[in-house]
């Protein structure tokens, strides 16, 4: 079958204007239309959405348009062989920018001194709290699109940076790869420890009380990857401990964050709501993925990004 339609869930609105979206698809050889729920797809439908829903399993092609499908059901497509596509691959440098603010911060103290100018106060900090990430070591847990991107700049800075990936192949900017079941390994010397992996089965809960135990007590977590890599309660108690310093999240366990959440009171807890993502042109770096596999589709070429 040859796409002749594609079909713009109105989801995407969760993270881009759907209109706008639908306009970027202008110059694409086949129609796309904003659609709501309660809809039948067929074989020469392809759809674009946010959310997964049941639907979805008798089109041709559906594209999710996060990087992190952690919501789809993977076998599910499989067995209908209706192929699955993510957005990965175009957050680099949004995410990793986010990642890179939050370790400036914790460094150059913008955080706390904007919570000052709140009072307009003139703060001074004490004189052992601020410092640079110059020579400073950071693990980058997970060296795909995001963590690349992360290591790259962390490099420019002059950081000392290693990581963690399950092969180890060299990535540049990176001194020392630790395969996964060396994370203690990797992350007791960090001042920072990046996520930047996809939830999976694999990384749930990846830091929880024995790595925030194993990590120095100056050290700062960043999580831009996705609330349930890292044990929530474990990480309000190792705060609340000191057992480490402070942490830059964009993710959450449950999202928005509660507003009872502890994480909201820390001085040295950055919080972003969700946000790693978010820039002026991201609809238009999706359609042009799109766009992309619509002409791969129609040319029976393999689809870019397929993750079922
Ligand atoms: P990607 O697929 O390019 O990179 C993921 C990397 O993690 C790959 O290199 C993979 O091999 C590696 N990996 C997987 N399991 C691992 C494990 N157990 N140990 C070590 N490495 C492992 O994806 P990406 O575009 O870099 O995005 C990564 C994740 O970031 C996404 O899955 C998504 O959940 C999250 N994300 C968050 C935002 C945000 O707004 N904060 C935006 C985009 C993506």
């Amino acid at each position: 079958h040859e796409l002749e339609q594609l079909y713009v869930h109105e989801s995407v609105e969760n993270v881009i204007p759907p209109e706008a979206f639908v306009e970027a698809f202008d110059d694409l050889p086949i129609p796309a239309e904003l659609v709501g729920d309660g809809r039948e797809y067929g074989p020469t439908d392809a759809v674009a959405t946010y959310v997964p829903q049941p639907e979805y399993l008798d089109a041709g092609w559906v594209h999710c348009i996060r990087a992190g499908y952690d919501e789809f059901d993977t076998d599910e497509y499989e067995r209908e062989g209706v192929p699955l596509t993510n957005s990965s691959g175009i957050h680099g440098s949004t995410v990793s920018e986010v990642a890179l603010n939050c370790m400036l911060s914790l460094a150059r103290l913008g955080h706390r001194y904007r919570d000052h100018q709140n009072d307009r106060e003139w703060w001074e900090p004490p004189y052992e709290r601020p410092f640079t990430l110059e020579n400073e070591r950071v693990c980058v847990v997970g060296l795909g699109t995001i963590g690349e991107a992360t290591a790259t700049r962390c490099d420019a800075l002059g950081m000392d940076v290693v990581g963690v990936r399950r092969s180890d192949e060299p990535v540049p900017g990176v001194s020392e790869i630790f395969s996964p079941d060396r994370l203690h390994d990797a992350i007791e010397d960090a001042r920072f420890v990046v996520l930047t992996v996809p939830h999976t089965p694999a990384t749930d809960d990846m830091l929880s009380d024995a790595e925030f135990e194993a990590m120095r007590e100056d050290a700062y977590v960043i999580n831009v990857a996705r609330g349930p890599v890292v044990d929530e309660d474990a990480l309000v108690e190792a705060l609340e401990a000191d057992e480490i310093a402070g942490a830059g999240l964009d993710v959450f366990e449950t999202e928005p964050l509660p507003e009872e959440s502890p994480l909201w009171g820390f001085d040295d807890v950055i919080i972003f709501p969700h946000k790693g993502s978010a820039t002026n042109r991201y609809h238009l770096d999706i359609a042009e993925l799109v766009a992309e596999n619509v002409e791969r589709y129609q040319s029976d070429e393999e689809l870019k990004n397929r993750v079922a």
